[in-house]
């Protein structure tokens, strides 16, 4: 029997080869060459005005609550199937997360239920990309230039990926991405802001370099530089960097790795699904995902409980998701739901993510696809 993890960290070969770099050139702390390749790659890759490196996505959507000059008592309209970093942002400035129920077919926000949450408090509308799957920009970007909301998209999960030919996290005022060991693209912890509008870049700096000047400083624009504003740490160090650039200068390679095996998982599972007996992920038109993810649905939270031990004794590993955040002790403390709960808890408890990381064998997928035929047929 071979062991498949659920995930293995993105490693190209070429890391310790650029970590050795970023040292020998005696320069690891952030902003140095390994820094501005990423960022100029993910300005290329995305169209964006301005990309910059943080510590986290996390700290990519605190810097975007900054910007937004999110205050508190306002609200932010996002899913509660999602991380708890697109809550956690806002709520550290004293808003509200107002969390309105997704679509079954993609977990994704659901875009005909904002316009209703929306009140004179509301200053931004927060979409989750999920499994790195476009929401539907066109209508959420409609009503946010209807009732003057800003977007700031979680794109955590989205890296490579579009909606309508635009890249995920370039659509939105704000885009913040995720280079966790979980994710498509990594530095172990590390993230991106993604700045549209060429105006909000200068104090993305400032807040980025504790709320100085420095980059300013840096780029020989001023002969000192000091404190201007408030700011934190967001940049993260050479050497991280250095482990990202070794995967961007081969996303390509990831991505063609990655969609081959996602395509594998749905065409062997395929047939149960016709069978009705599971559901499969659904990619909207106009989407083109990045095969962050494969998920299958189970009927209930009990079939799906059975399925991981099953999955689990063959030593293959699958996990569920996120908890609804409405329903943890601080969503009910931070935030409410809008709306009725049609579908958050119940798709939630459905879904069960299967192995998927950058160099799976499709022997590997065989097995797991075989073990999930036999969970079902026998
Ligand atoms: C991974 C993830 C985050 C957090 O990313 P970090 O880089 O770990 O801070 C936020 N939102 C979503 C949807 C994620 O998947």
């Amino acid at each position: 029997m071979i062991k498949i993890p659920f995930n293995i960290p993105p490693c190209t070969g070429r890391e310790e080869h650029f970590i050795a770099e970023a040292i020998a050139s005696r320069k690891i702390c952030g902003d140095g060459q390994f820094t501005k390749k990423c960022n100029a790659w993910i300005e290329e890759r995305t169209g964006t005005a301005k990309a910059l490196l943080t510590t986290s996505c996390t700290h990519a959507t605190e810097m975007a609550a900054l910007l937004a000059d999110i205050r508190p008592g306002d609200e932010v309209i996002m899913p509660s199937y999602t991380f708890v970093s697109t809550a956690d942002a806002f709520v550290l400035r004293g808003a509200v997360p107002v969390f309105v129920d997704i679509r079954p077919d993609t977990m994704n926000i659901d875009e005909t239920l904002i316009e209703d949450a929306i009140t004179a408090k509301t200053k931004a509308i927060v979409p989750v990309h999920y499994a790195g799957v476009a929401c539907e920009m066109d209508t959420i970007l409609d009503i946010a230039a209807r009732h003057g909301l800003l977007v700031i998209e979680d794109a955590a999960q989205g890296v490579m990926s579009s909606y309508k030919g635009r890249a995920l996290g370039a659509i939105g005022d704000f885009g913040c991405f995720s280079f966790h060991e979980t994710k498509n693209y990594s530095m172990g912890e590390g993230g991106a802001l993604l700045i549209r509008d060429p105006a909000h870049i200068e104090a993305a700096e400032i807040i980025r370099e504790k709320g100085t000047n420095r980059s300013k400083f840096f780029r020989g624009q001023i002969d000192k530089y000091t404190w201007v504003n408030f700011g934190s740490s967001y940049l993260p160090s050479e050497l991280n960097a250095a482990y990202l650039w070794a995967q961007l200068e081969v996303a390509d390679t990831i991505y063609d790795d990655r969609m081959r095996s996602w395509n594998c998982y749905y065409d062997h599972l395929l047939r149960l699904a016709r069978e009705g007996r599971i559901e499969l992920p659904v990619i909207p038109a106009g989407c083109v995902h990045n095969a962050h993810m494969f998920y299958i649905k189970a009927k209930d939270l009990d079939e799906r409980t059975a399925l991981i031990a099953f999955l689990k004794k063959r030593e293959i590993g699958s996990v569920f998701h996120y908890i609804p955040l409405h329903s943890a002790p601080a969503g009910r403390k931070f935030g409410r739901f809008h709306g009725d709960d049609r579908y958050t808890t119940r798709e939630s408890e459905r879904l069960l993510r299967l192995p998927m990381y950058y160099g799976l064998k499709e022997q590997e997928i065989d097995a797991v696809c075989e073990a999930i035929e036999e969970f079902y047929l026998e």
